[in-house]
């Protein structure tokens, strides 16, 4: 038997308006536009399952951890440790890791961007994309390099015990040493959580370190801005990447190995550094794909066909996909919409093929980690639906994936509790 899970990061919602007060994932089915996954929903067992544990931030740290058997309420540090993980990263006792996300800032406190640089108030400037536009890799990579070696921003970020590890995407890690309790009262809101807010409002505060990382925040911004490449950006109509922004906080984190509480050796594919990091932390192995990149042009193919190698040498394998998440956060409904219409044709539809020719029995997991709402492009902690699909299932009902249709299936109240039932033989048969 072989096990897979896949998740559709964010592809749960709430009634959205634009769409007759259907979600995405009711407004697909409608529509008959995503008939594989509700293929696996009127085949398998379906049902609603709470990954983010309440009082904990909603978000896919939380609720991925939980899906792989790690209770945040123990384990959870923080967000970016376990990103810091994925790049072999070594968190020091006392460390704390930062998310350094590369974000756009408007020039004014309308929220546009001009052709310009303006000379306006910092604070009265408005978050506009937590990405920077979805920024470029290469470009980011070469911003946070340049930002931490101007002298003055070196100068401030040592002083801070401030370094920078840059990744080719928006998210970069930052870890800074030898500050005592340093994150303790911290408040860091997650740019993705506030697009429109006032700079100064959102801006790190609770203790004396984040005034440190506001001051930064700001000198960063001061670089950025004039920066000949968000220049450039400026004049092809794109966001320029303008400032940073430092969130996700925590210390050095160690999670159960999923080999010993299940049994079972895998890979995990995802483009985001955040599933490596939990991978490389519970012992599975990190799969990366070329021309995976977290957004809606990722490379379904290259995922799939990554997760039928892993599953030749080892019983589990899990493909993350990151654009509805990615896609909602940007405020960009249409999509959303395509891309739960790409996990349906090319990951699921695709995998299913695929693992047809191979002779193997087969189950698969499905699941939105956590909602994401097009109506506040911010995250959702409340129960997500879930799908377990095998491959000797043939009875059929009219059961979709949807948030609706999971109502009347079973509601685990602990995301923990889902791997162990897609590995119980009893649970599955009982179905
Ligand atoms: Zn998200």
């Amino acid at each position: 038997m072989k096990y897979i899970l896949i998740i559709g990061d964010g592809m749960a919602d709430n009634p959205v308006p634009e769409l007759g007060e259907l979600t995405p994932l009711e407004y697909l089915s409608e529509k008959g536009e995503k008939p594989a996954i509700d293929l696996l929903a009127s085949r398998g067992i379906l049902g609603r399952v709470k990954n983010c544990p309440d009082g904990l931030p909603a978000g896919s740290d939380t609720a991925i951890m939980s899906i792989f058997g790690c209770d945040p309420n123990e384990c959870y540090t923080g967000r970016a440790p376990l990103e810091a993980a994925a790049t072999g990263i070594k968190l020091n006792a006392g460390d704390i890791a930062y998310r350094c996300n590369m974000v756009t800032i408007s020039d004014n406190d309308a929220g546009e961007i001009l052709p310009e640089p303006t000379d306006f108030a910092f604070e009265r400037r408005r978050m506009l994309s937590h990405s920077a536009g979805s920024i470029d890799g290469g470009l980011s990579e070469r911003l946070v390099s340049d930002l931490f070696s101007d002298p003055e921003f070196k100068k401030l970020a040592q002083e801070a015990g401030m370094a920078v590890n840059p990744a080719q995407s928006f998210r970069h890690i930052a870890v800074q040493s030898g500050v005592k309790d340093g994150a303790k009262n911290i408040v860091l809101n997650p740019p993705h959580n506030f697009p429109g807010s006032p700079v100064g409002e959102i801006l790190p505060s609770g203790n004396a370190n984040a005034k440190t990382l506001a001051e930064l925040q700001r000198a960063a911004y001061l670089f950025l801005d004039r920066h000949p490449i968000n220049l450039e950006l400026r004049r092809a109509g794109k966001y320029p990447a303008n400032c940073v922004w430092f969130w996700a906080e925590g210390t050095a984190v160690e999670l159960p190995s999923f080999t010993k509480q299940y049994g079972k050796t895998g890979g995990v594919v995802s483009a985001v550094p955040l599933c490596h990091g939990i991978a490389n932390l519970i012992g599975l192995e990190p799969i990366f794909v070329d021309g995976a990149t977290g957004e809606l042009d990722t490379n379904y193919e290259g995922k799939v066909d990554a997760a039928i190698s892993a599953l030749r040498d080892h019983p589990f394998a899990a493909i993350h996909v990151e654009a509805p998440d990615e896609c909602t956060h940007n405020g960009d409904l249409p999509g959303k919409l395509e891309a739960i219409r790409r996990l349906d044709g090319l990951v699921v539809r695709d995998l299913l093929e695929k693992l047809g020719t191979t002779g193997w029995d087969f189950r698969i997991l499905i699941l939105s980690d956590h909602k994401t709402l097009t109506s506040t492009r911010g995250h959702d902690g409340t129960p997500v639906p879930y799908a377990i699909y095998d491959s000797r299932f043939t009875e059929k009902s009219t059961k979709k994936y949807t948030e609706t249709s999971a109502d009347g299936g079973e509601l685990i109240p602990e995301g923990t509790r889902l791997m162990s039932l897609l590995f119980d033989d009893e649970f599955v048969s009982a179905k």
